[in-house]
């Protein structure tokens, strides 16, 4: 007998309990999404920024180790949470060793599938279902690249009778989004209170968990931590849910398990769980500010006198990265980094 498809699962399970939260409905969709594929590249649903060029991976990676370096060489981790086909820690690492950093691996994986295509590139990685069974004692050198948006999100919205949790109904037309019934007001920041119905509230309490937790051992055993994805510095952004097939959007609520559930990261509630925590807090930074104070131009200039065919690629491959109108603005960066660790790269001027 085969097993039953998320889709039915979730159909069964609402059918069962009723409307279930839109947390739950992502975090079921999206585990059964990441088990069975690799959706990365070309030929998948989306392309990530490590898959573009391996300069990405590389100066991540020097970022780093330049971190560790000043910070005196103590033996480090790399650790990376939802590391997809391990080519950014590839790219990072080979660029580590080169200046003498070989720091042993760690990944953050709960995909079979994944874990499968990062254990053909890193043969003697530990594999962790989550952040509890890490290493203690050593600083951790931590990369979370388009992992944060993958994660579940909380909605609520705003009725006629006041905020609800927005929850996932099960109808003859497929899954649709219906208010809860349960009066959430308590939940919502006073200005927000009698925003007109149809508004829109999004949190994103399993991100901030782990955000606390990265901050947490960061403060405790050392290192930095640098958190790379779409999103935005401000607050309230209303509905950013969304699916992506096939390299275009598509209905979240459509058929879940066969396309990747994402939402925009808040870049200020990782402010806060790191402060909360007590590790300085850099940015965010727009992703191609961020690249170009770091040396992209550099290493551009090096790949292509290295290889002067494949010139005109490796420029498109910044361009793609750095541009305002692709990666470079939506994309944001936010670094963690442990107290008496020296100030990053890439932020700008340490505050006078
Ligand atoms: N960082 C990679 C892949 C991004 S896709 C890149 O830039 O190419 C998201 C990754 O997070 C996948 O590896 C996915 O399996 C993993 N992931 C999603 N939810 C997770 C969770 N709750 N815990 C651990 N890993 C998770």
């Amino acid at each position: 007998m085969t097993s039953p498809s998320c889709e039915e699962r979730l159909a069964r399970l609402i059918r069962a309990v009723g409307p279930i939260p839109i947390a739950q409905f992502m975090a079921e969709a999206n585990g059964a999404y990441y088990a069975s594929r690799d959706p990365l590249g070309a030929a998948g649903d989306f392309v990530t920024a490590p898959e573009i060029s391996q300069m990405f991976g590389e100066l991540i990676g020097l970022w780093l180790a330049d971190l560790w370096q000043q910070a005196g060489e103590e033996p480090a981790c790399y650790v990376e949470l939802g590391p997809g086909r391990g080519t950014l820690a590839a790219d990072a690492t080979r660029a580590m060793r080169a200046v003498g950093l070989q720091p042993a691996v760690h990944f953050v994986e709960t995909s079979p599938a994944l874990r499968a295509a990062q254990a053909e590139r890193f043969a003697n990685a530990a594999w962790h279902d989550d952040l509890s069974t890490l290493p203690a004692g050593k600083p951790l050198l931590l990369v979370a690249n388009e992992f944060f948006d993958a994660l579940p999100i909380r909605q609520f919205v705003r009725t006629v009778n006041g905020w609800r949790e927005r929850m996932v109904a099960h109808g003859p037309d497929g899954f649709v989004p219906v208010p809860g019934e349960v009066p959430v007001d308590a939940l919502v920041p006073d200005r927000l209170r009698d925003a007109p119905a149809g508004s829109i509230l999004e949190s994103a309490p399993m991100g901030t968990a782990i955000a606390r937790d990265v901050a947490g051992r960061i403060a405790e055993q050392g290192g930095a931590a640098i958190i790379i994805d779409y999103g935005y510095a401000g607050r309230a952004a209303g509905d950013t849910f969304q699916a992506v097939h096939a390299h275009a959007y598509a209905d979240p609520f459509a058929r879940p398990g066969t396309r990747d559930l994402t939402a925009h990261v808040d870049f200020s509630a990782i402010r806060q769980a790191g402060e909360a925590e007590g590790v300085r807090v850099h940015g965010p930074v727009g992703q191609g500010a961020w690249l170009e104070a770091i040396g992209i131009g550099a290493r551009t200039a090096a790949l292509s006198r290295g290889s002067p065919t494949r010139a005109e690629e490796i420029e498109a491959a910044r361009h793609r990265l750095t541009d305002a109108s692709e990666m470079g603005e939506l994309f944001k960066v936010m670094a963690f980094v442990a107290p008496g660790w020296p100030e990053p790269a890439g932020f700008g001027a340490p505050p006078a």
